[in-house]
């Protein structure tokens, strides 16, 4: 056991055992301050962030940044609501009484982000954690080396390690983490390290929120406007060059708009003119990434792009055509620049091919026809996804953003944040001036037959 950890985690509970994280005014005050904190230091974040992969400041803005202001800005404005007792009906067996639930905080806790949007993996947990009155460790991703040394050093100079506090570092770090006892552990990252975390906290009993990955599909029916749901595919798919969750994996297209649909798509892709130097295309995280994703690239099948330079770790936009379930690039997370394109001719056997993998944490129908939509809604399992559209549904935080089956346990934003970070404690208040003797002994045939009438 890391002794320095177990110092650390033990310090973490003893402050939140004097009760200060729970005061509401506190948790703002917090709130407010890493917003400033954040506010005064935006260049240096952006500038960190291009070094790690080349994401611009527009990027890191808009899918970072803005992300983490909304979320302070909601919890500051609704933690008193969302923190106060909420009245419930009381049964009759219990009359007289009144019944509430009332939230309170789990205690220490654990944030682990990955590294495709470093900033904000790690803070909207960790607002959550602190709007629901808990201490945090975050231990961002090692693999944006920048991003998070500038965030260990924003937070740790402007917070007391008892309460809130980065830790960098990679798996020994983690591992050693996670050897001690939390009270919440919240992993955002890949299938096998999610389940790694998950039973490490199994050991402590302690609950997990693990938001993970997997291959998202989008269906392009025939009764779409193809222009619209191309464009909008093009961008989910090429932002942070492929590296989002919640990008759109694959795409199912109807047969009789494959053709029309792969033009729309060739023009989007040409039209935003991907580069580093536009601002608007970052770089594959590692060299790692990069062979793994180059040995996906089936040249044969390449429709558009397929280009790549491995010193700059540069993938083009690559669309790939006539790939059917069983080719390699689909048995895997895709997580950059590649879009297969799967031809189908009947919509109800393509959906029965989906259900034989496991549940996407997204998935996004492109349709006009209410049929449609109906039919994959109610039979495909996923953890969120968007109608004519795609990735937009993380930015509604009234939204809850978690995963299903092996995409994930939990989920987060918004309030569901704060109640990822509460324990819901029922409570039953009853009053003294009345008490019904029946279920006390002696036990008769009439208490029986009474107790009967009362329950039903
Ligand atoms: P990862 O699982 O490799 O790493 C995530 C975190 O776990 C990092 O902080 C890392 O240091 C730590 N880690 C890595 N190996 C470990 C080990 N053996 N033991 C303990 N800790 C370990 O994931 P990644 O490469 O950073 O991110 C990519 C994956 O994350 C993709 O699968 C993607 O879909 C998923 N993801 C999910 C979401 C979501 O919100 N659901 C968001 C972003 C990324």
């Amino acid at each position: 056991m890391n002794t320095e950890y177990t110092a650390l985690v033990q310090q973490q509970q003893h402050y939140f055992n004097t009760g200060a994280t729970k005061r509401i005014e506190f948790r703002i005050e917090q709130l407010k301050k890493i917003k400033l904190v954040l506010k005064s230091n935006e260049t240096a974040l952006f500038t960190a962030i291009y070094n790690d992969f080349k994401k611009s400041e527009f990027e890191t803005y808009t899918t970072e940044l803005s992300v983490v202001y909304a979320e302070i800005d909601e919890a500051i404005s609704k933690v008193k609501k969302w923190s106060s007792k909420k009245r419930v009906k009381t049964n009759l067996t219990n009359f007289p009484a009144i019944s509430y639930i009332m939230p309170e905080p789990l205690g220490t806790t654990l944030v682990i982000g990955a590294w495709n949007y470093t900033y904000q993996l790690s803070l909207v947990p960790a607002i959550a954690a602190i709007a629901a009155g808990n201490t945090v460790i975050i231990k961002p991703s090692e693999l944006t080396p920048q991003a998070s040394q500038l965030l260990l050093e924003l937070i740790n100079k402007n917070f007391d390690a008892e309460f809130l506090t980065v830790v960098n570092g990679g798996v020994e770090t983690t591992t050693a983490l996670l050897q001690q006892k939390f009270d919440k552990i919240f992993f955002t990252g890949s299938i096998p390290v999610g389940k790694i975390v998950y039973q490490a906290a199994a050991a402590h009993l302690t609950p997990v929120t693990l938001e993970l990955g997997g291959k998202s599909p989008a269906f392009i029916t025939k009764n779409c406007t193809i222009d619209d749901s191309a464009k909008r595919l093009v961008w989910a798919k090429f932002l942070n060059a492929g590296q989002t969750c919640i990008a759109p994996d694959y795409v199912l297209v109807d047969s009789t708009v494959h053709d029309q649909f792969l033009t729309a798509v060739k023009a989007y892709i040409d039209k935003y003119n991907y580069a580093f130097e536009n601002n608007n295309y970052v770089q594959i995280i590692n060299d790692k990434n990069f062979v793994r994703l180059v040995n996906l690239i089936d040249t044969k099948k390449v429709y558009c792009g397929g280009n790549h330079r491995a010193n700059e770790r540069y993938i083009a936009p690559t669309v790939i055509t006539n790939v059917t379930f069983n080719d390699k690039i689909m048995q895997e997370e895709i997580f950059g620049p590649l879009l297969p394109i799967i031809s189908y001719t009947n919509l109800n056997d393509v959906i029965q091919q989906v259900k034989q993998l496991p549940k996407p944490l997204s998935c996004y129908v492109f349709t006009n026809d209410t049929t449609i939509k109906e039919t994959i809604l109610n039979q495909l399992s996923f953890g969120g996804g968007a109608i004519n559209d795609a990735i937009m549904h993380f930015s509604n935080s009234a939204l809850p953003f978690g995963g299903v089956g092996s995409s994930g346990i939990g989920s987060y934003h918004g309030e569901y944040g704060f109640k990822a970070f509460s324990h819901y404690k029922s409570i039953l208040h009853k009053s003294f001036w009345f008490e019904p003797s029946f279920k006390y002994s002696p036990y008769s045939v009439f208490k029986l037959n009474l107790i009967k009438r009362i329950v039903g």
